[in-house]
């Protein structure tokens, strides 16, 4: 499937905030928005005057970014959203939360979205004790996510795996370090999503 292979930071300096897409990187001095705090391009220091439009091209483009999803199926989960009951803007944040990927790396399981979605697509994973590779599988509640035995062995999923075991999940999820393995135990409420996206934006966009 086709995916955006440019450099990562520069989806960052575009959005003027930090979307923590390298990893260990992101929280070093070598981060190019603490370095250079302004857009990317020749007119990234210019005057910016931005419309209506604009902003709320902005928000939906800094979620894309955030959870890595292409223009298409982020479409789609935004109509899956608006057919479900609630909120729409808060079931689509939910939808892109439940992501394999994204719960992979909410458990600690990896560094950034990008490495996470890595790992499923190399079938490092299991729920409910199956092998599952693919990172936009959504999870639901009572599901068992895990580092599958035979991946136990890489250094990599080592480290992770140590890392993970000191950290705590939110709210909605659990992690037992001990077998390196996480539960969901409830869907994440809008207060347990922390991403600086102002959802309404969307969904203003999405009904022009
Ligand atoms: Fe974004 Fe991380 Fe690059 Fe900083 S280092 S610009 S947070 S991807």
């Amino acid at each position: 499937m086709a995916r955006y292979t440019g450099p990562q930071c520069r989806l960052c300096r575009r959005e003027g905030l930090k979307l923590y897409l390298k990893g260990d990187r992101c929280y070093t001095g070598k981060c190019a928005v603490d370095r250079r705090s302004y857009a990317p391009g020749q007119h990234g220091q210019g005057r910016k005057k931005i419309s209506e439009y604009g902003i709320q091209l902005r928000a939906k483009q800094k979620a894309r970014r955030i959870y890595g999803v292409l223009e298409k199926p982020f479409r789609n989960y935004f109509e899956k959203a608006e057919r479900q009951p609630g909120i729409t803007g808060e079931n689509l944040l939910r939808l892109l939360e439940r992501r394999l990927d994204n719960v992979v790396y909410r458990l600690g399981l990896g560094s950034s979205r990008v490495e996470a979605r890595q790992l499923v697509r190399h079938g490092h994973f299991t729920v409910n004790g199956k092998k599952v590779n693919i990172p936009s599988y959504q999870v639901r509640v009572g599901d068992e996510i895990a580092v599958r035995e035979k991946s136990k062995a890489s250094p990599r999923i080592k480290e992770l795996m140590e890392r993970a075991a000191d950290r705590t999940p939110p709210a909605w999820l659990e992690y037992d370090g001990q077998e390196a393995k996480g539960r969901v135990v409830a869907l994440p409420s809008r207060d347990q999503i922390d991403v600086p996206v102002e959802e309404h934006l969307i969904v203003e966009l999405y009904s022009r």
